[in-house]
């Protein structure tokens, strides 16, 4: 296996960059590549996560929360003590709160009531104004995202950042991302593999490795049950009703988004990943790597190990840990809620021991 240096021989920490960095913006970003020993072994591949989980408010969506506000800012809409206003039940929200409180503009987050407490809470105590509404679909105009965008159009000052159509959100990943996984591989990656929410992660890291490796670079899409985008893409372009659910929060979508909307035609292909193989790379991940992350990232993992089979030894598949599994840990590591879901006979024998709540 080749240049993996970024572990410090002396000290056995990161090297970070020699600089300082402004404020919390300017932590976000650069994470580090990780390869998954274990699983590059088993496959002869490299499978190397980047860790998303490590921004500073502690997602991926980091990354599009700056990308949002810092369009919204270059474009002239958000202006010194703004208001940022969205539709958001989970990391988006988190990350729009900590660039919020950085940058002195005020924060508003529209949930459906049906969220967590713990992630109220949280976004209350980064100083958002959090207004549960009622849990109803996207074509209801009570909807989250609906009551998001119309409170923001009767303020002065003030931004709908609209984390799905907002191409902005793609953007940063292609300034960002993808440049770091180029660099970071040496150019070396051959395939891409993430899930999608708003479909800026893949779309923007795509669309970078593609132009950047002129065609070389396969982008794969890992979707969940319940979403729409695993049968589009294998269908060649057709839109089915959506139906099923899943665990795997932040991820899935019933429609192509405008973040979506220019690249999903150069995604090669696609995976379907039920839910007993994401919470069961969740506590493998644990065990033989150390690494405690959420449902999402797990079910990226897994893509990566399937396209590491398809693909045959020797290649480099990059995937995205999205976050870390402290927002999920009531659920994913408690055997009654595994119970009720009918995943835990999922869980290996000898990873039970890590459901202990
Ligand atoms: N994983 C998690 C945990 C998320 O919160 C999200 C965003 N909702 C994603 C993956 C997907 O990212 P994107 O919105 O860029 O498609």
């Amino acid at each position: 296996m080749i240049f993996f240096t970024a572990a410090s021989k002396h000290l056995g920490v990161r090297r970070f960059a020699s600089r300082a960095v402004d404020g919390f913006t300017g932590a976000v970003g650069n994470t580090p590549l990780i390869n998954l020993t274990s699983l590059s072994r088993k496959t002869g591949c490299n499978i190397l996560a980047k860790a998303e989980f490590m921004n500073p408010g502690g997602s991926v969506k980091d990354r599009a929360a700056l990308g949002v506000i810092t369009d919204a800012e270059q474009r002239g809409s958000l202006k010194p003590g703004g208001i940022v206003v969205e539709g958001t039940a989970g990391n988006t929200g988190i990350g729009l709160a900590h660039v919020c409180r950085s940058r002195g503009y005020k924060c508003v987050i529209y949930m459906p009531n049906t969220q967590s407490q713990e992630k109220i809470d949280l976004l209350r105590m980064l100083g958002a104004d959090v207004r549960p509404v009622p849990a109803v679909a996207y074509d209801n105009p009570l909807n989250y995202n609906h009551q998001a965008r119309d409170y923001a159009k009767g303020l002065e000052n003030a931004v709908w950042t609209n984390q799905f159509d907002n191409t902005a959100n793609a953007k940063v990943h292609y300034d960002t991302t993808g440049p770091e996984i180029w660099e970071q591989t040496q150019g070396t990656v051959d395939v891409f593999t993430c899930a999608t929410g708003t479909g800026g992660t893949l779309a923007g890291v795509a669309k970078f490795l593609r132009e950047k490796s002129n065609g070389r670079v396969q982008s794969w899409l890992a979707d969940p049950p319940g979403s729409v985008l695993h049968s589009y893409i294998s269908s060649g372009g057709q839109l089915k009703e959506r139906s099923g659910s899943s665990i795997t929060e932040g991820i899935g979508q019933g429609r192509i988004t405008d973040n979506l909307a220019t690249e999903i035609a150069h995604v090669h292909g696609s995976l379907n990943i039920p839910d007993e193989k994401s919470i069961a790379m969740v506590y493998d991940l644990l065990d033989a790597e150390g690494i405690y992350v959420g449902a999402s990232s797990a079910l990226n993992v897994v893509a990566a190990v399937e396209l590491a089979e398809r693909f045959g030894p020797g290649k480099t598949i990059v995937t995205l840990l999205c976050d870390g599994a402290y927002r999920y840990q009531s659920r994913l590591f408690s055997k009654s809620w595994l119970e009720k879901k009918g995943l835990l006979s999922a869980i290996p024998e000898h990873l039970i021991k890590y459901a202990v709540l």
